[in-house]
């Protein structure tokens, strides 16, 4: 029988998320398994809580990788931290958000939505006015929207929540790795992000931390914590502690991808890599201005790893991604939601982000367009 693996194209990753994966992370991934308490392993554990404490500027000590894709994250900070009838408030300028919103009304909880035109920044001012209104457990962002490419001011709503009696839960799938996330600095209180965007892993772990407030909030339940397997107190006795408690069977391939993937950002250098998206970034816009495409981001709210270009009049949305990748092997994103049909996305996320892929995608754009 014909083994359909063989017929996998090395194809470039330029979408929102998988990003092309590091070769030394597929190395990795295929290293002996290992029991889910050999000690060996713990060890790499310690080492990956460390990797990530660095990656995302915290001594929080429950930091971890949680079993499963950035949604995952997003679902483990909201059913641990919030209750029902608990008060949220959700800044929502794209999908991420929205997502946000299903979860913690699902969750029972009270649920109130800032809301900002997709394609620009969540205002700090109308956070600031609502936050003298009322009171709320949680305020929550998406830092780096992927369905749109605008970075939200992370800092600027860690400073007004920092005057406030709210927990901060910042959403990093994107950024953490691409650009600046400062746990500590900014007051963040609970934070997800996933491998698969500019760490260069598969999808399947979701890098977390909660800060001391959000660890005390967690304890102070009235309620249990209604999923089982994203029980962060459970998850979290697997990670530390004197004894390690079983709680699931960790994904140790994944872990050692992930593991893998920290070190390479490590060796490179953090703020290297930071500015090697930045970089190829500014090579990109600038290729795509030459093609005549406009980006739908104004300038200073640009992330360098997620770039939403519109659709030029007259073109095809699905029959130019399905001849880019046909024809150069090469994978784009659609437009999700509201903006479906009018923009493509163009991620340079991690080992993605290098000049030659630029290059290689802007080549591929001119002759399909
Ligand atoms: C990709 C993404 C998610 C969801 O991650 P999955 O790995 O698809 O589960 C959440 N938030 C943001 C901002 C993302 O880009």
């Amino acid at each position: 029988m014909k083994n359909l693996l063989d017929g996998i194209e090395d194809v470039l990753l330029m979408g929102p998320g998988p990003s092309s994966v590091y070769p030394d992370v597929y190395k990795a991934l295929s290293r002996s398994t290992l029991g889910y308490l050999d000690s060996y392993f713990i060890r790499i554990m310690d080492q990956i809580k460390a990797l990530l404490q660095k990656l995302m500027r915290t001594q929080n000590e429950l930091t971890l990788a949680v079993s499963g894709t950035g949604m995952a994250g997003m679902e483990t900070c909201l059913v641990n931290l919030l209750e029902p009838k608990d008060a949220i408030l959700i800044l929502i300028n794209g999908v991420f958000g929205t997502r946000m919103r299903e979860i913690a009304t699902r969750l029972g909880a009270e649920v109130d939505v800032l809301e900002f035109e997709w394609g620009t920044p969540v205002q700090p001012d109308a956070v600031e006015k609502r936050l003298k209104e009322k009171g709320y457990k949680l305020v929550a962002m998406v830092h780096a929207e992927t369905s749109t490419g605008v970075r939200n001011p992370a800092a600027e709503i860690g400073k007004l929540l920092k005057a406030s009696d709210s927990l901060y839960l910042l959403d990093a799938v994107t950024s953490l790795g691409g650009i600046e996330v400062d746990v500590d600095g900014w007051g963040v209180d609970a934070l997800y992000s996933g491998s698969q965007k500019c760490l260069s892993c598969p999808p399947g772990l979701s890098p977390v931390t909660f800060s001391q407030n959000a660890v005390k909030a967690i304890a102070a339940r009235k309620s249990k914590t209604p999923s089982f397997y994203l029980d962060i107190d459970l998850i979290g006795k697997y990670w530390g502690g004197e004894k390690r408690a079983y709680h699931h069977t960790a994904p140790m391939n994944m872990f050692y991808g992930l593991y893998q993937a920290l070190l390479l950002v490590m060796e490179e250098g953090i703020d290297k890599v930071f500015a090697r998206h930045l970089k190829v970034h500014e090579t990109l816009v600038q290729g795509l201005e030459k093609l005549g495409l406009e980006l739908l981001v104004d300038e200073p709210f640009r992330l360098p790893m997620l770039n939403a270009v519109k659709i030029p009049e007259g073109v095809d949305d699905a029959a130019g991604r399905s001849a880019l990748r046909s024809k150069h092997t090469i994978e784009i994103g659609a437009g999700l939601g509201p903006l479906a049909g009018k923009i493509w996305r163009i991620g340079v996320m991690g080992h993605t982000a290098r000049e030659k892929n630029v290059e290689r995608l802007l080549a591929a754009l001119g002759d399909v367009l």
